[in-house]
């Protein structure tokens, strides 16, 4: 559907657009009453006056009522709605991954599944003021250590299979998309930048302090060693 905004695009910051969710913050609803036709035993509905459509409490959760999103967001529920039906994150017991609710990626390898399984907890993630990004290593199948990227707040961690490149792993592009949209970096180009620049085989991470927009490189994890030595 094409709407017209109030948002001038150049008022626009950096790295976001418009929200798709709603309408300047607002979200709207077929009316209950009529069933979004406006009219009620061939009257005008008194629900709704004739609109059809009855606007939501609470603000919308994809831009928290501000009616702007980062660029990363379409990205994210691009994936989500691809993977729309399909689990595409599962709980993780073990005292292995972190404390705490752990969820990981299904389908493991593909960005798409990725970005939904960021998307699948992304209100929790956003409205922490510190996110840890990290690539950590966890045993896997058969309990062989290997490298995922982690994604953890308090209480919560989500662990994408592989870590910033090739097929393994979210692929750089998915993984610039999670830290602009965690508040990382002000627009996709910065933070691909970022990811590129990452060791492919040995472990980082990035601290995103919310609050400010800004992020802080934590003190990379001791005793970082690459696990499968160098490929070409
Ligand atoms: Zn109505
Ligand atoms: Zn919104």
């Amino acid at each position: 559907m094409t709407t017209t905004t109030d948002a001038p695009q150049a008022a626009r910051p950096r790295g976001m657009t418009t929200c798709p969710e709603c309408l300047g913050g607002a979200r709207f609803a077929n009316c209950g009453a009529c069933g979004g036709s406006g009219n009620f035993s061939d009257e005008l509905c008194a629900r709704c006056g004739g609109a059809g459509q009855v606007e939501l409490e609470g603000p919308c959760p994809a831009c928290a009522g501000s009616g702007l999103v980062t660029t990363a967001y379409v990205r994210i529920a691009d994936a989500a709605a691809y993977a729309a039906g399909e689990v595409v994150a599962e709980r993780r017991h073990g005292d292995d991954a972190g404390e705490g609710e752990v969820w990981a990626q299904t389908h493991e390898g593909v960005t798409v599944y990725g970005l939904a399984a960021y998307g699948f907890l992304r209100e929790r993630l956003r409205t922490q003021p510190r996110v840890l990004v990290e690539a950590t290593q966890v045993p896997g199948h058969l309990g062989h250590p290997m490298p995922v990227t982690a994604v953890r707040v308090p209480g919560l961690s989500l662990l994408l299979s592989g870590v910033t490149w090739g097929y393994t792993g979210t692929g750089p592009n998915g993984l610039a998309a999670i830290l602009h949209d965690l508040g990382a970096f002000e627009d996709h180009r910065q933070a691909l930048g970022w990811v590129a620049a990452r060791p492919q085989f040995s472990t980082w991470s990035l601290l995103v302090v919310r609050a400010g927009n800004s992020a802080g490189e934590a003190p990379p994890s001791s005793e970082a060693s690459p696990p499968g030595g160098v490929r070409p």
